[in-house]
């Protein structure tokens, strides 16, 4: 395989069966797009939506468009659309919020299924917002609660029954190692614990089946893998048997049985509705839904297949054009590799910085991390193939030893 031309990719290309996808996408035309991990790309229809929103729904109809234009629904129908994306029933999913928000809503409703439990089991190298969120949590319940800190291959045998909550992410934002979640869940519910799975780095990216695992609960973000725009809503996923029991404490309007009735007492809804609290922002879910109807679209074993193949390929070029430059591999090689290769060098920043400028956008994340986001919707293998041999360049012409590169920007 080393010895693969461009030629080679542009075959692979050729024989792409989501290739027809591209086209649904805006793409940069000077550029490589490697952060579709981080924020994913606009689809061309967003445009159409997000001007019929604007202007003949908001603009003209205005309040009536709450009925007339299914608003007050939009969170409910988004969530069945992308439900089978997740292995989740109609009912089971819920658009809302952010996944921040949502975790805590969810880490709350386990936590009530659980009063006599104090331990929340997370990984201390997740991605922060999970750990602060949670750490905000437990302030306010008291000083009875604590979070338990594991790794990895250590997460398995730190389960036991005195943990309230499992909280994991199941591909990691840095390394992009995947998670087992079905001998997790698995070992979770034999103690008697409550899972709660992060699918911002999976979801839309790789085959999750949360009923086939038995998971209790599972947030996302859609501005990722879905392509649902800047800061589109999250998703909160919750299994119908608990819907009823486990009750999110963020009681708004949206989560009462009968918002309209505007009684003064909070009654919870009764199905995935309850994980709702308020008005949700109608444009960006309207526009969201567009990156989340195509995912539903594309066969999701062939995607899982494709962004491993990227994966391969990306990194069988780097070690054979780039093996002498000091990177180092973080993602695992094998099929537990999410949809991402990170590596690690310690002139990172600034080689990415060179890499942005020559054309190829991926991101850094401190303190030495690359990452290179790879969503087989609109990548192509000689896009792979391109990104490297730029980054070959850089290297062999060390044109990331320029002063710019190594100024720090705000947004890494
Ligand atoms: C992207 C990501 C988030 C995002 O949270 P927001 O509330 O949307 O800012 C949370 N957790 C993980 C693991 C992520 O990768």
């Amino acid at each position: 395989m080393n010895n693969l031309s461009r030629q080679d990719c542009q075959r692979l290309d050729l024989d792409d069966p989501l290739a027809v996808f591209r086209d649904e996408f805006q793409l940069p035309i000077d550029s490589i797009y490697l952060c579709g991990n981080s924020l994913g790309a606009m689809p061309k229809k967003a445009l159409t939506v997000a001007a019929e929103v604007v202007t003949a729904q908001w603009g003209i109809d205005l309040v009536k468009s709450w009925n007339a234009h299914g608003w007050f629904q939009m969170a409910t129908d988004i969530g069945d659309m992308l439900a089978p994306t997740i292995g989740a029933e109609p009912g089971e999913v819920v658009m809302t919020d952010s996944t921040s928000i949502n975790l805590f809503k969810v880490v709350s409703a386990a936590l009530m299924l659980q009063p006599k439990r104090y331990k929340i089991l997370m990984e201390g190298s997740n991605f922060p917002t999970d750990n602060y969120t949670i750490q905000g949590l437990i302030k306010l319940l008291g000083e009875s609660y604590e979070i338990i800190f594991a790794e990895g291959e250590d997460i398995v045998s730190a389960i036991d029954d005195t943990i309230a909550v499992v909280c994991l992410t199941q591909v990691h934002y840095k390394t992009g190692r995947v998670l087992e979640m079905m001998d997790i869940t698995s070992k979770a519910h034999e103690v008697g614990s409550v899972t709660v799975w992060d699918l911002c780095h999976s979801a839309g990216a790789m085959d999750v089946d949360l009923n086939a695992c038995q998971a209790d609960f599972a947030i996302g973000c859609t501005y990722k893998y879905y392509n649902g725009g800047p800061g589109s809503p999250a998703f909160i996923f919750a299994a119908k048997r608990h819907h009823g029991a486990a009750l999110q404490p963020l009681t708004g309007w949206w989560g009462h049985q009968a918002p309209f009735n505007f009684e003064r007492d909070y009654r919870p809804a009764t199905g995935i509705h309850q994980m709702l609290t308020g008005t949700q922002p109608i444009i960006t879910m309207a526009v969201s839904k567009v990156g989340i109807e195509i995912a539903t679209r594309a066969n999701i074993k062939q995607v899982r297949q494709k962004s491993l193949a990227l994966g391969n390929l990306f990194i069988e070029l780097l070690e054979h054009h780039c093996g002498d430059y000091g990177f180092e591999l973080v993602s695992p090689r094998d099929h537990t590799r999410g949809s991402q290769v990170a590596l690690r060098h310690d002139q990172g920043y600034a080689i990415m910085q060179a890499l942005i400028d020559a054309g190829v956008v991926g991101d850094f994340r401190a303190p030495d991390i690359l990452r290179f986001g790879l969503t087989p919707l609109y990548l192509r293998y000689v896009d792979v193939w391109d990104a490297v041999m730029k980054l070959k360049s850089i290297m062999t012409e060390q044109t990331w030893q320029l002063a710019k590169y190594h100024q720090r920007q705000t947004v890494t």
